[in-house]
């Protein structure tokens, strides 16, 4: 137990990394855990409620769970059972081509295809026989590859594959990825849009990992059970930066030394009062609105890949299951680039080599508290999905039990 607080292990968020850690030190390492979270709620960014027309929704963007890590997998379904849920998302954007869409496939001057573009959205793209023969070209030249990124087809020297790699980066990629970043898709980290490659089958779904759902009560019930441990307690609305104070490597908390763990969840650059600089973020705004009709649209989320000015439609009833007719919440996101303005909340690291050598300023200063553990999507200034926060706490714990 640290010296002179009731605690041995003080952790900052209550998001992913915060909430598998606090269980398992509580759990399986037998300490008494202090969990610290501004916001009036837990469960981070992951955080899901019901609105004002009792729909379930996902208050900081649209989150899917998947996983291929077994371990991660099981952790979490100690807390919660889940729905079986594959994500499906389909590109919506003007048709500029009305000879080869398919007559059924006409609705407005729009045309759909299955986002990741696959063997199918060719189909769509440069209609029935010839989406069919560029098809088997498309495989011919990648025979041991299941997909390929955007950036590596664009490098692919064969004409015809030159002009798909054109229409798919046209039509799927820039204009997307513009609204998303304020910068095309070679401007930014590769390994961003390698998350949504071009597939090389008809597999239309959004992800292909083994275990795939979400979690049938909601998140949020998930991270309470998680936090529901006698040995754990929770503090939310609370800045831990007002009552932590870091310098000359020792830790306080409240104004007494604290010599245990903290894992903090929260701003590498914020943790240090923005000594090297502001580490660049975006940030999203989400547009609610909430129709008098049983669904929206077809999929979970449409993605509006050439026009418009926001990036995605989500409708929730179609990612949780719930079932209420004749009312439903859509959201679209509007991406920007994150000022440190009130209320403001930065969601996306702006990965790229300055920026990492930003980063690695806060991680060295970090460096000088070995007490201190720096985890998480902003901790570690990084592109992490829910799977890899979890897996990450789960190691760091192995560690420190
Ligand atoms: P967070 O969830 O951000 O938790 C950090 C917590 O720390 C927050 O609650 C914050 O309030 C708190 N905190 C920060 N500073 C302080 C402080 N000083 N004092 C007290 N508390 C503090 N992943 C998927 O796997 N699938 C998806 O479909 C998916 N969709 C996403 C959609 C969007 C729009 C975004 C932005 C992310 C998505 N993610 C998805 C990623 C997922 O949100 C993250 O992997 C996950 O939330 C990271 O957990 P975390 O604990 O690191 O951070
Ligand atoms: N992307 C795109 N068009 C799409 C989908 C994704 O250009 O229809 C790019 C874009 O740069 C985006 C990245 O691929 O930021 C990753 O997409 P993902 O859906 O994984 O983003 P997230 O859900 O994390 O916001």
């Amino acid at each position: 137990m640290s010296a002179l607080t009731n605690y041995d292990a003080l952790i900052v968020g209550a998001g992913y990394a915060g909430a598998v850690c606090a269980r398992r030190l509580a759990e399986d390492g037998g300490k008494k855990v202090l969990v610290l979270e501004r916001r009036d709620h837990v469960a981070g960014n992951a955080y899901d409620c019901l609105d004002s027309a009792g729909i379930l929704i996902h208050q900081y963007g649209p989150h899917i769970f998947h996983t291929n890590d077994r371990r991660v997998f099981d952790y979490l379904s100690r807390f919660t059972k889940w729905r079986r849920y594959q994500h499906k998302v389909i590109a919506n954007l003007p048709r500029d081509n009305p000879d080869v869409v398919p007559p059924h496939k006409k609705t407005d001057g729009r045309c759909f295809f299955p986002v990741p573009f696959n063997l199918d959205s060719l189909k769509n793209a440069f209609g029935m026989e010839e989406g069919e023969r560029l098809g088997w070209k498309l495989l011919d030249a990648y025979p041991a590859q299941s997909q390929v990124t955007i950036l590596e087809l664009r490098q692919n020297p064969d004409p015809e594959i030159a002009a798909i790699a054109d229409y798919v980066y046209e039509h799927v990629f820039v204009h997307y990825t513009m609204k998303q970043w304020g910068q095309t898709p070679e401007e930014i980290d590769p390994a961003t849009t390698a998350r949504v490659p071009v597939r090389l089958s008809k597999d239309d779904r959004y992800f292909q990992d083994a275990y795939q759902g979400m979690p049938l009560e909601g998140y949020t019930p998930m991270f309470e059970r998680m936090l529901n441990h006698p040995d754990i307690t929770v503090e939310t609305r609370t800045d831990a930066l007002r009552r932590l104070e870091l310098a000359d490597g020792v830790i306080r908390l409240d104004g007494e030394i604290f010599d245990g763990p903290v894992i903090y969840t929260g701003q590498a650059d914020e943790l240090f009062s923005f000594r090297f600089g502001p580490l660049p973020y975006r940030t999203l705004e989400f547009g609610y609105e909430t129709l008098p009709q049983d669904y929206f649209q077809t999929h979970g989320t449409v993605n509006y890949t050439v026009d418009g000015d926001f990036t995605r439609i989500t409708e929730f009833k179609h990612l949780t299951g719930q079932v209420k007719p004749g009312v439903t919440t859509i959201m679209r996101e509007y991406s920007r680039a994150y000022t440190g303005g009130p209320g403001e909340i930065p969601y996306y690291a702006v990965i790229n080599p300055d920026n990492n050598a930003l980063y690695a300023k806060y991680k060295a200063e970090a460096g000088k508290y070995p007490s201190l553990h720096l985890l998480g999507r902003l901790a570690e200034y990084k592109y992490y999905n829910m799977d890899a926060i979890a897996a990450r706490a789960l190691a760091l714990t192995d560690e420190l039990i």
